[in-house]
């Protein structure tokens, strides 16, 4: 099997899985225990993982979202063995799919605006990624993940960890609004500073908005960016029926618009909010994966 980083330099295909908190909240998970699922509903989580590379996803991102101090304390157990779980369920999951890259999802710190003369704690998160990278590299992971991030400044404090603590690749992904600002403030000529500074494996944007709404952000950040670029947006805005969330966009939009990504040339595409099997099934048959 050929490496990851392999793969994305040569430029070729890569179908990254598609949403996993709205998921698993749709299966019954409460919203509040999401990391703790990995231990308390392995089986849901496993399950929804399988349903992605059914659907001909090419990598699974472990269910390791929002994994903070905070989150740690609510759920009642340790980094150690929340991150030990995420990796058995992925691999669980990926039974039958020898192929499948085993991505470690990381994710906002918790502590971006958590100074109080406003500046941002390096050390601290700094520190946090750290300890994420030390407990998951043991699970070999094939690339490290870092996603919805809201500011470069994270964004650097987690590939700096992450090669201090490992020799893991490392794909960086962050979150804007339409109109291109992420939700710390930034924009994107911040975000590819960082970026083409410190060159990871690849770098892109997810979540917040749609792919036809992403699309051009995604052309302005290829121009500025110096590394393969990457995108997994939303689905649109949730509708809630009391208990039920649907999404008013069919999985066959979503597959054409995302595909309107891979048209303008990139090449590693998955889905964020609010997608499910059916929208990556729907994409992976259109790109005759
Ligand atoms: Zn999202």
């Amino acid at each position: 099997m050929r490496s990851i980083s392999e793969l994305v330099k040569n430029n070729d295909l890569l179908i990254l899985d598609g949403s996993m908190g709205v998921r698993a909240i749709m299966e019954g998970i409460d919203q509040n225990r999401i990391q703790a699922a990995n231990i308390e509903h392995p089986d849901v989580i496993e399950k929804i993982q399988r349903s992605y590379l059914e659907a001909g996803t090419m990598a699974l991102l472990t269910n390791t979202f929002n994994l903070t101090e905070e989150t740690e304390q609510s759920s009642g157990f340790t980094m150690e063995e929340i991150i030990k779980a995420a990796f058995n369920n992925a691999r669980t999951a990926a039974e039958g799919f020898p192929d499948t890259f085993i991505l470690f999802d990381m994710s906002p710190s918790g502590y971006s605006f958590s100074n109080d003369d406003g500046a941002f704690p390096y050390k601290k998160c700094y520190e946090l990624y750290s300890r994420q990278v030390r407990i998951a590299k043991e699970f070999r992971p094939d690339c490290v993940f870092i996603e919805t991030i809201g500011m470069s400044d994270e964004i650097r404090a987690a590939i700096n960890a992450v090669r201090d603590n490992s020799d893991l690749p490392i794909m960086t992904s962050m979150a804007f609004d339409a109109s291109g600002k992420s939700w710390c403030g930034e924009d994107l000529k911040k975000y590819a500073g960082v970026v083409n500074e410190l060159k990871p494996l690849a770098a892109g944007l997810n979540c917040f908005i749609t792919p036809r709404e992403m699309l051009p952000l995604v052309k302005e950040f290829r121009e500025l960016s110096t590394q393969p670029v990457l995108a997994k947006p939303n689905r649109g805005q949730p509708v809630h029926h009391g208990e039920i969330t649907t999404y008013k966009m069919s999985p066959e939009d979503y597959a054409d618009e995302l595909y309107e990504i891979y048209l303008d040339g990139v090449r590693i595409l998955g889905g964020c909010c609010g997608t499910d099997e059916k929208c990556l099934a729907r994409f992976t048959e259109k790109v005759g994966a």
